[in-house]
């Protein structure tokens, strides 16, 4: 283990042992490009900011277009020979870097939950733990990727190369940092690709820290390269860059709209993973405190700032009474607090125009007819450093339609509204009237009802009485305004290889 963490007043800094040096001090991210740390082009920087205190405690590099195709060279450079070179050695650099980042659980836990504002807890349990296990999973799958062959009887033989497509970029979003940074970088680099990649530019910490572990783990200069900036700068040159053949994206529908934009007239593979607003669809014959424990969770984990959240409730007419109360009741026991605490269960959201927004939204329920059950303003929170921080009770709504924009709208924060239904069609109405079709989550004994909900429900995820569970194997993203393309197992390797199809006559 030569990794070394520092933590100075708030900041993680990992660096390999001996190369402790930043030009500008540990308070500055760098770029991670040809396998160096490096600073951008216009040495200008961006605050980066702590959301549990309000405060400012790093600068992100404030990189362009020049940064970018510095970064695309590099990966250029480095495509021949690390798409020639073995799949077991891949495996073996890319299990390194899974087996650092556990090694750091710790520390990258604590970077994670104070660059986002979540509970040190669950980015322990989830984050980084999945972050590790995307390295892992997708090292492996790689000694395991076949390609198909098709023989024509007598004539001919057919198989398919499947090759890298070569330079991809990967962007990811705030809400899980390290855990989608790496769930594309892991399948992108397995294939053979040399990636340049961008996390958001509110949550950069674990990104920066991935980049010492890749040097530590000897990852070949310019196979990844991790370029820090705004979305319209960084993410923008990204996807119009002519040598990037694909990119793999994961963020808001409406960045998804301008990436294929860009994209459309120069073919490049996309790979788009965007917002939802998924139902919640609880049956009377649930096993009801199953449910509970659950609901809470799909409703007000992370702050409700998971994609995968259902935040709209759809419960049958004879629970719902029962159902209001006791969610209500359990809901204010929620701890908002300090989340570095290991007594909150939830921390602060991600940014004040994140927090600025949710408040709104809250408003507009009020103003839609919507009746605060609990929670709907600011959270006090006890420990005196957190004082500035962005912090929001979590909120349950009632008596608002299904077509309301409060309902329709992604508000991606700790905000639930719930809604009686009486019959299964009246139900799978509702759930389909959003534009998104992301996952939905059903509850209910009866085996044959939850068969037919499933088959009837337009999203590309649907869990049966469970929530976030996840097979890595499994394909993941959305239908409608929610995705296009599919990440998870085979189909993630697919989409960072072009199949080439070689016919042989056999006489
Ligand atoms: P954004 O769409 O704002 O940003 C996502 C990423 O794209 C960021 O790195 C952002 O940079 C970058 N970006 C912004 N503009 C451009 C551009 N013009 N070209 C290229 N890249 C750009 O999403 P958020 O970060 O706000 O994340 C929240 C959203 O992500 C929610 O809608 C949520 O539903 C969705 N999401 C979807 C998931 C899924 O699997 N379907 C999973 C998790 C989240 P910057 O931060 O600098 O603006």
């Amino acid at each position: 283990m030569v990794l070394i963490f520092l933590l100075t007043e708030d900041v993680p800094v990992v660096y390999k042992e001996g190369q402790m040096k930043k030009k500008r001090g540990n308070k500055y991210l760098e770029n991670y490009i040809n396998g160096e740390m490096i600073g951008p082009e216009s040495d200008t920087y961006i605050d980066n900011y702590n959301p549990a205190t309000g405060a400012v405690y790093s600068f992100i590099p404030d990189s362009d277009k020049k940064d970018v195709a510095i970064a695309v060279k590099a990966a250029d450079k480095a495509f021949n020979s690390w798409s020639q070179t073995p799949v077991d050695k891949r495996c073996r650099i890319m299990l390194r870097i899974a087996d650092l980042i556990e090694q750091n659980l710790e520390n990258l836990a604590l970077a994670e939950s104070i660059d986002n504002g979540k509970p040190l807890s669950l980015a322990k349990s989830i984050d980084i733990p999945r972050a590790s296990a995307n390295f892992r999973f997708f090292a492996t799958g790689i000694m395991h990727f076949a390609s198909e062959s098709h023989i024509m009887e007598n004539s001919a033989i057919n198989y398919t190369n499947r090759k890298p497509l070569g330079v991809v970029g990967c962007i990811s979003p705030w809400n899980l940092p390290l855990y989608l940074f790496t769930w594309k970088i892991a399948p992108a680099i397995a294939t053979g690709n040399c990636v340049v990649a961008k996390p958001s530019e509110i949550t950069p910490m674990t990104a920066d820290l991935l980049s010492g572990i890749c040097i530590e783990a000897g990852l070949p200069p310019g196979v990844l390269n991790i370029v820090h900036g705004y979305g319209h700068k960084v993410g923008k040159a990204i996807t119009e860059h002519p040598k990037v053949k694909g990119i793999s994206f994961t963020g808001g529908t409406k960045t998804g709209q301008e990436i294929a934009q860009v994209t459309a007239g120069t073919f490049k593979k996309l790979s788009l993973e965007m917002g939802g607003k998924n139902p919640n669809i609880i049956f009377a014959d649930c096993n009801f405190d199953e449910m509970m424990r659950t609901t809470l969770r799909s409703s007000f984990s992370n702050q409700g700032q998971i994609c995968l959240c259902g935040p709209r409730i759809f419960i049958e007419k004879p629970i719902y009474e029962k159902f209001k109360k006791e969610f209500v009741e359990r809901t204010k026991k929620l701890k908002v607090g300090d989340p570095l605490s290991p007594k909150s269960r939830q921390g602060a959201v991600v940014s004040k125009e994140h927090f600025e927004k949710i408040l709104y939204y809250i408003d507009l329920a009020k103003k839609e007819g919507g009746k605060i059950l609990c929670g709907g303003k600011k959270a006090t929170v006890t420990a005196s450093r957190c004082k500035n921080g962005w912090f929001i009770e979590p909120t349950i709504i009632e008596g608002l339609p299904p077509k309301c924009r409060t309902n329709q709208e992604e508000i991606f924060g700790p905000v639930a509204t719930i809604m009686p239904f009486e019959r299964e069609s009246e139900v799978i109405r509702y759930a389909n009237s959003t534009p998104y079709g992301l996952s939905a989550t059903i509850w209910t004994e009866d085996i044959s009802k939850a068969h037919r909900t499933a088959a009837l429900i337009e999203a590309g995820i649907i869990w049966v009485n469970c929530w976030l569970v996840r097979d890595l194997r499994t394909p993941f993203g959305g239908v409608k305004n929610s995705g296009m393309g599919r990440e998870g197992g085979w189909e993630a390797l697919r989409f960072f290889t072009e199949p080439q199809n070689v016919c042989v006559k056999l006489q």
